[in-house]
């Protein structure tokens, strides 16, 4: 039996159909909506976020079967998700509303808590005596009989104010998280109370806001540090994102640093983020840049890389998920092989916060870097997590306020980390919202979260493989949140407009990671990608119109 990065695991012997019924009684901790109980939505969508087709066919979904795949006169319903629909009706903001924000001016809005209002037994919109496809198949354990619920996906859903809109006629599916993640209302509301409540400048001034503010700023600091498990909330350096993150190492650990000759080791799969601040250095300082190669799954060959590495290595700066094709990388044995012989390592984040438990000192990466909008924070602040002596042994890169210990004309001495790198005002108020976004995910469980997602991804990996023509880019067995392909007679962006059409949101494009696509023949890829708001409707939905595309445009 091989257990996963999640800790999911199918026993040997144990078909996939079966496999697949078990996680989905996993995860499935609503009823399923009742026909005709709350009109127009579809259980996919206000259930429990397992797909009808997955619970009730064991997942052996036909999509020629229009009654097996997301029927449109039944999702053009679904708008919204009442507060009725799941268990509880405590959605996860509930509590942290209601008095994790700091401040006790701040009085967080209750959700109401409902019952679940319906019978269990009844028919099921996507029954019905035509469809005996559908009742032919075994019946699942009811749900008396399933384990308590660990995760409610619609209580979730209600969080995110956002994803209730409908767009060109159809309720939003967001399935563009890897380019951007949306926010909960707890984090809304936060940034709403700073400004309202408590802006400030930080850290100068002897008055009451300033105090409210820097505690809150500092407590989101050390929220970040318990959300990574560094050592010290002085290993956290709030910059721009995950791409400011990697240029401040490069700019001032690299150019004090590296010399000519040094080698720096990236791996093919990484973000223009990871690729170019090292290759702006290696030109200005005469530095070898080597490439970590991939086998055709997309994972990192380790093989390869140990012949890279060698007394030249001084670097290794590599994703710990890629975001073009999912790959989960083996993150502490590449961080160990790299120390082995003497180099630092760099671990780029920014798509691995928002799936996985973090732990940088179980890493041992010498830094790690992440974005808040990629885990439901605001744009525009992210992380630079550093070994506290290494961040005190660099140099500042930039100059100003809030970074100085003393200046005269003639010298200026540092502040040691975390302000030695954070000149002038920063993004107080977003970093602010950062600490709230990252409140809401660990009151849920990163580990629930990575679990669902799994199953999530399971799930869209079975159905995109059964298109004829669809070719999925990265299949290594370890992924994330990320579905990456190319469809025979479709160019990339035929595939997303007529997503849109439909409400759903995906990327197409290069994802900023060309050499990656390249590796796998191709310039651009269609990117659906997942978060813990994403159900198997959202899935349903995807699968339904590439496979009407596959049928109107039949393969060249
Ligand atoms: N690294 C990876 C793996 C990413 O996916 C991204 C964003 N797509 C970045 C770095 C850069 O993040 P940002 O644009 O938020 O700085």
């Amino acid at each position: 039996m091989n257990t996963d990065t999640f800790g999911l695991s199918q026993p040997d012997g144990l078909p996939d159909e079966r496999w697949l019924q078990e996680l989905a009684n996993k995860f499935f901790t609503s009823p399923p909506v009742p026909m005709g109980a709350v009109e127009g939505i579809p259980a996919s969508v206000a259930g429990s976020g397992i797909s009808p087709s997955a619970v009730h066919q064991g997942n052996s979904v036909d999509l020629e079967d229009p009654m097996t795949s997301l029927p449109d006169p039944h999702f053009a319903g679904a708008g919204h998700v009442p507060a009725s629909v799941a268990g509880s009706g405590r959605s996860p903001s509930a509590d942290q509303m209601a008095g994790s924000v700091g401040s006790e001016a701040f009085s967080g809005v209750q959700r109401p808590t409902e019952q679940w209002p319906f019978s269990t037994d009844a028919a099921f919109y996507f029954i019905s005596e035509k469809n005996a496809f559908v009742r032919s198949q075994p019946a699942l354990p009811t749900h008396a009989a399933l384990p308590a619920a660990p995760y409610d996906v619609n209580l979730v859903r209600k969080d995110f104010p956002i994803l209730q809109q409908y767009v060109n006629g159809r309720p939003l599916v967001w399935l563009d998280n890897a380019a951007t993640t949306q926010k909960p209302q707890p984090v809304i509301d936060r940034i709403s109370h700073y400004y309202e409540q408590e802006n400030s400048n930080i850290h100068r001034a002897a008055h009451e806001l300033a105090a409210r503010s820097t505690d809150a700023f500092e407590g989101a600091r050390d929220k970040v540090r318990h959300f990574l498990n560094a050592s010290s909330s002085n290993e956290i350096v709030f910059v721009r994102g995950a791409t400011e993150a990697i240029n401040l190492v490069a700019k001032s650990w690299g150019e004090q640093f590296l010399q000519s000759g040094d080698e720096i080791i990236v791996s093919h799969l990484e973000h223009h983020a990871n690729i170019v601040p090292w290759q702006q250095l290696a030109g200005a300082k005469g530095l070898k840049l080597k490439v970590i190669p991939v086998d055709d799954e997309g994972q990192v060959l380790l093989d390869a890389y140990s012949r890279l590495l060698g007394p030249r290595t001084k670097l290794v700066s590599f994703t710990q998920v890629s975001n073009a094709l999912g790959t989960i990388t083996p993150a502490s044995k590449i961080v160990e092989m790299a120390h082995a012989v003497g180099a630092k390592a760099l671990v780029d984040g920014a798509q691995a916060v928002s799936h996985m438990p973090v732990d940088v000192r179980a890493l041992d990466a010498d830094w790690y870097v992440f974005s808040g909008h990629k885990v439901f924070g605001p744009t525009g602040i992210g992380v630079l997590y550093g070994k506290e002596d290494l961040l005190n042994e660099t140099a500042p890169w930039q100059g100003g306020g809030n970074m100085i210990k003393d200046v005269t004309f003639e010298h200026t001495t540092y502040q040691q980390a975390p302000a030695r790198f954070e000149a002038g005002t920063g993004n107080i108020a977003d970093a602010i919202g950062l600490g709230a976004a990252i409140d809401y995910v660990t009151r849920i469980g990163m580990d629930l979260i990575s679990q669902y997602e799994h199953y999530l991804l399971q799930y869209a990996t079975r159905l995109l493989t059964d298109i004829p023509g669809l070719r999925l880019i990265g299949t290594a067995p370890d992924k994330a949140g990320v579905l990456s392909f190319v469809l025979d007679g479709y160019r990339t962006e035929e595939v997303g407009a007529a997503l849109n059409q439909s409400g759903i949101a995906v990327r197409s494009g290069h994802h900023c990671a060309q050499p990656i696509l390249r590796r796998f023949g191709v310039e651009s890829s269609v990117r659906p990608s997942l978060a813990l708001y994403n159900t198997c409707g959202d899935i349903d939905a995807l699968i339904a119109v590439l496979h009407r595309l596959r049928t109107t445009r039949p393969r060249l």
